[in-house]
């Protein structure tokens, strides 16, 4: 039963995005979400490198962008981490060498973990 079945307010129910009925709805089917592999189906290799001045970057490779929220997986890494850090393409780029947490955060997300 539908919700105010019985009642004016008894509508029967239309598309969201062009008010027709559902029935004579021609609307194109909804893109499908963004698929995000599982983890677990991924391996993730860690690599410290240097870089200007010395500077030490640990570079998180082999995540897709397609595959992946990168942005939002940068976010917690780089406060798990308490650094900062860049997004290079679809590598994830955090300052200093943070390989032991990183690999440990990674892990605990579901990650495979190389390097
Ligand atoms: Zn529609």
């Amino acid at each position: 039963m539908r919700l105010f079945a019985g009642t004016p307010f008894d509508r029967p129910p239309v598309c969201e995005r062009c008010g027709k009925l559902e029935e004579e709805c021609a609307c194109p089917p909804l893109p499908p979400p963004k698929s995000i592999v599982p983890p677990e189906k991924q391996t993730a290799k860690l690599t410290v490198e240097k870089r200007k001045k010395g500077k030490l970057v640990t570079a998180i490779s082999g995540l897709s962008a397609a595959g992946n929220d990168l942005p939002a997986l940068l976010t917690r890494l780089k406060s798990a981490c308490g650094a900062g850090g860049a997004l290079d393409g679809d590598t994830l780029e955090i300052q200093g060498d943070h390989r032991e947490r990183l690999r440990m955060l990674l892990t605990t997300a579901g990650f495979k973990v190389r390097g």
